[in-house]
């Protein structure tokens, strides 16, 4: 299938999953996730109308997005990989949101670099439901503290979570985690679901999926 075919299909299945969890599917937005694609393949997903793109590092990004972005104006690039103190400054220049915010020192020269740059894309704070020590966000326990304190002390514009459930775990106790983290901190967005499992994220509460292979094909 096509790519264009892939996202038509997709924004079937998205509907449909909203509708069963009685929520109106304007309220999820579909994030094409294009990491490891060069231009050229990301391009007729931008011709069928997709507008909304997941990278998840900065260099990879820098290499194919400004062209993107100067033909294609009113795209909105997410950062969704983990991000390095170094690389915030470039980061900001070319993200619209920053879904990976996961320690204090981070939101702290965000928040630095964001004054510098007077850009302020908007953050999404990660949080490692499964606890899994390889992977990047704040421990569950520790995220309302995180969040106050990217609000509070940095005046980051926080906007909601982001989280990835461990390979092979049931998602779904990952979802509420994530979507009760949400809500007790008045957060509106909540980043959860990919390829194989956004139609449970979605009855979860998810206002943005993140799908790579479903709309790309499998990454090589
Ligand atoms: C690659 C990736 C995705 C998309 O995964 P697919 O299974 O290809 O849909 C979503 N979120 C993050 C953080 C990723 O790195």
């Amino acid at each position: 299938m096509s790519v264009a075919a892939n996202i038509a299909a997709i924004r079937e299945r998205i509907a449909g999953a909203a509708r069963a969890a009685g929520r109106d599917p304007l309220g999820v937005t579909l994030v094409a996730v294009s990491k490891t694609w060069l231009a050229e393949a990301i391009r007729p997903a931008l011709v069928a109308g997709q507008r909304v793109f997941g990278e998840n590092r900065v260099q990879e990004a820098e290499g194919k997005w400004p062209a993107l972005k100067a033909e294609f104006a009113d795209v909105e690039l997410h950062l969704i990989g983990p991000l390095q103190t170094n690389k915030v400054r470039d980061a900001l220049a070319l993200f619209d949101v920053i879904e990976t915010v996961d320690r204090p020192k981070l939101a702290r020269v965000l928040a630095q670099e964001m004054d510098r740059a007077g850009r302020r894309p908007r953050c999404l704070v990660q949080v490692n439901t499964g606890r899994e020590p390889q992977k990047a966000g704040v421990d569950p326990d520790q995220a309302d503290a995180l969040i106050a304190v990217c609000r509070g002390e940095y005046r980051l514009p926080v906007e909601g979570v982001m989280g990835i459930p461990p390979a092979g775990d049931d998602p779904m106790p990952h979802f509420r985690l994530l979507a009760g983290i949400a809500a007790r901190n008045g957060l509106a967005v909540v980043s959860m679901g990919m390829s194989g499992d956004y139609e449970l994220a979605i009855a979860a509460g998810a206002t943005h999926i993140r799908v790579g292979s479903a709309v790309f094909g499998a990454r090589g």
